[in-house]
C-alpha cells in the first residue's frame, strides 16, 4: 500500500475540490487532492461560469445586485426551508471569489442573465471560442495551475473510498490507484467534493423516483456516482435529501442543430399529452420551472408547437430570447434541422401538414389539441385568459406545416445529501461537526429546497467554488489549531 501524508486531503478535483485545495494551501496547509478521473474540472468543464453578487461587472453595467436583495429573494424562493447562515456566507463571499479567481488569471465576459426574468449574476468565463458551453474549463485550468504553484499534490485516477477516523476525528482517507492498489493518505482534515451522484441511476431512482432515460434525461458525467455521499454517510454524516438539479431538455438535444433548440425553447405554445396548456410560456426558458411543470404532466410529456409563420418570423428576425448556451442567433437552418432530426429517427421532433396529424404523430389527444389551438388563436387576438401570457409572445398557429418538439424533464446532475453548516463542516444527526470532515459543492448542496434557483444563475458552480473556499479555510484553520 502506498502511503502519503498531508494536513488536508481533498477528495475530488472539480471546482469545489480545486477551490478547497487552493484556499487551504493559500492558508498554509499541505494538501493532497485525490481525483477519480484522468483530468480535473469535473462537470464544470461543460459549464460556463459561477454566480457573483455585487461584483464590479454588475456595477459597471448599472445592474447592481446586492447581497441583501439576493438573500431575501433566495430565502423567499426556498420558503426559508434551507440553511440561511450558509446562504448568507456564500452570497457575501461571492464577489470576493470572482476577484480571487481573477487574481489567478481567470477572465470574465461579464455578468449575465440566463433568461429574461433572471438576475445578471452569471459570470461567464472568457475563453478562446467566445461565449458558450465549456467556457468554465478555463476557470478550472487556472485553479489547477494555481494549486500546483502552491505545491498541492494531485493523485489522478485515484478515487477516494473511505474516510478513516480515530476517536471521532478524521485521521486519513483510503483510495485506490488505477492499478487497483490501495493508497492511504494520512491527514487531519478531509474535504469531500465528489459532485453528487448524477451517473448513479439506481441511487437517483431510490432517492428521487425518476428513471434515467425514461422520465429523466439528465446529464450523466462519467464517474460521478455518489462516492462522496456514501463516504460521508459511513463516517457519520447526517443524510439530507438528494435531488435532481432540474433543467428541462429538448428530446435528443445533443444531436440537434442549435437552431432547433433556440426556436423550440422560445415562448411558443406548450401542451401536454392531453393537448392542454399547463403553464405561462413566458417562463419556458427557466428550465427548472419547465422541468418541474413537465414532471407534473401525464407520462412527463410536453410539446412546444409552432407553425410556419412563426418559424419564418424567427428565421427573419431572430429568436425572441437568445440563450447564451446557444449564442448563435442565426436560426436559418431550423426547418432543415427539424427534417434532419426526423430522418435520424428523433421521434420527439414532429412535422405535419395539419394539427390533427401533428397530434396523432406526437401521441397527443387530437380533438383537445384542435380545441386548444383554436382557443389559443383567439387569445392571440385579445388576451391570454388562461395563463396570462405576455401579448408580445402570442402568435397564432395557422399556417402549415406545423412543428412540434418534445421537451422532457432533465437536470445537470444531483445536488445534496450531506449535512454541512456555514463553515462547511460535515455534521451528524445532532448537528454536531465531525472533527476534520468537510464537504463542498454538489455533494453538500441542499440550499435549493425542492427546486434549483435559476433566478440567480450560476448558482451551482457559484456554490461549488464558494463552499470549496469556505471548506479550505476552515480546514486550514483547524489543522493550525490542532497542532
Ligand atoms: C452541461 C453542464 C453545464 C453547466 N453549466 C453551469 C454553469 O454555467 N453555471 C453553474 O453554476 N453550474 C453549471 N453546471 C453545474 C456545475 O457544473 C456543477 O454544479 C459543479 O460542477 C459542481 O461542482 P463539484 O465540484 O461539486 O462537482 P463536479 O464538477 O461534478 O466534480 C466532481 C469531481 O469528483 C470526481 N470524483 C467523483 N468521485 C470521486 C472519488 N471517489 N474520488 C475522487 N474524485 C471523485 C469527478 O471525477 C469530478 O472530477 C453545469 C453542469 C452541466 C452538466
Amino acid at each position: 500500500m502506498a502511503n502519503y501524508e498531508a494536513q488536508v486531503c481533498v477528495v475530488a478535483g472539480g471546482p469545489s475540490g480545486l477551490s478547497a485545495a487552493v484556499q487551504a494551501a493559500e492558508d498554509g496547509a499541505s494538501v493532497i487532492v485525490l481525483e477519480k478521473a484522468a483530468a480535473v474540472g469535473g462537470a464544470a468543464n461543460m459549464g460556463m461560469g459561477p454566480l457573483g453578487i455585487g461584483t464590479r461587472y454588475q456595477k459597471q453595467n448599472m445592474q447592481d445586485v446586492t447581497v441583501e436583495e439576493a438573500f431575501n429573494m433566495f430565502m423567499e424562493y426556498t420558503h426559508y426551508n434551507v440553511d440561511a447562515r450558509l446562504i448568507r456566507r456564500y452570497f457575501a463571499q461571492s464577489a470576493d471569489t470572482i476577484e480571487w479567481l481573477e487574481d489567478m488569471g481567470v477572465k470574465f465576459e461579464g455578468a449575465f442573465r440566463y433568461f429574461p426574468q433572471s438576475m445578471p449574476t452569471w459570470h461567464i468565463v472568457k475563453c478562446d471560442s467566445g461565449i458558450g458551453p465549456r467556457a468554465a474549463s478555463f476557470m478550472n485550468k487556472a485553479l489547477y495551475a494555481r494549486a500546483q504553484e502552491l505545491g498541492v499534490k494531485f493523485l489522478l485516477e485515484t478515487p477516494g473510498k473511505k474516510i478513516l477516523k480515530e476517536d471521532g476525528k478524521v485521521v486519513g482517507v483510503l483510495a485506490t490507484d488505477k492499478f487497483g492498489n490501495e493508497v492511504k493518505i494520512s491527514c487531519q482534515a478531509a474535504i469531500i467534493c465528489t459532485g453528487g451522484a448524477g451517473s448513479n441511476f439506481e441511487l437517483i431512482k431510490k432517492e428521487t423516483g425518476y428513471t434515467h432515460g425514461k422520465d429523466m434525461f439528465s446529464f450523466a458525467i462519467p464517474g460521478i456516482m455518489g462516492d462522496g455521499l456514501r463516504m460521508a454517510w459511513e463516517a457519520g454524516a447526517d443524510k439530507l435529501p438528494v435531488r435532481i438539479e432540474q433543467a428541462a431538455q429538448i428530446m435528443g438535444v445533443e444531436d440537434l442543430p442549435g437552431s432547433v433548440g433556440n426556436v423550440m425553447i422560445q415562448p411558443n405554445l406548450l401542451v401536454n399529452k392531453f393537448g392542454k396548456r399547463f403553464m405561462n410560456e413566458d417562463f419556458i426558458q427557466n428550465s427548472t420551472y419547465l422541468s418541474n411543470a413537465i414532471s407534473h404532466q401525464a407520462e412527463k410529456k410536453a410539446f412546444s408547437i409552432i407553425d410556419t409563420s412563426i418559424a419564418r418570423y424567427y428565421i427573419k428576425h431572430g429568436v425572441e430570447n437568445v440563450s447564451l448556451v446557444r449564442p448563435n442567433p442565426d436560426v436559418s437552418d431550423f426547418i432543415d434541422g427539424m427534417k434532419m432530426a426526423r430522418a435520424n429517427g428523433n421521434e420527439g421532433m414532429i412535422i405535419a401538414d395539419t394539427i390533427e396529424e401533428l397530434a396523432e404523430q406526437a401521441g397527443i389527444d387530437v380533438q383537445n389539441l384542435v380545441n386548444t389551438v383554436d382557443e389559443y388563436n383567439d387569445f392571440c387576438m385579445s388576451t391570454d385568459e388562461e395563463f396570462f401570457k405576455n401579448p408580445r409572445y402570442l402568435r397564432p398557429i395557422k399556417k402549415a406545416p406545423f412543428y412540434a418538439a418534445r421537451i422532457c424533464p432533465g437536470g445537470y446532475g444531483t445536488v445534496g445529501g450531506i449535512r454541512i453548516n456555514e463553515n462547511c463542516e460535515v455534521c451528524d444527526k445532532d448537528f454536531m461537526p465531525i472533527h476534520g470532515l468537510y464537504a463542498a459543492g454538489a455533494d453538500a448542496c441542499n440550499i435549493y429546497d425542492d427546486s434549483y434557483m435559476f433566478l440567480l444563475p450560476g448558482n451551482s458552480m457559484g456554490f461549488a467554488v464558494n463552499t470549496g473556499r469556505i471548506a479550505g479555510m476552515t480546514a486550514a484553520e483547524q489543522v493550525k489549531n490542532d497542532k
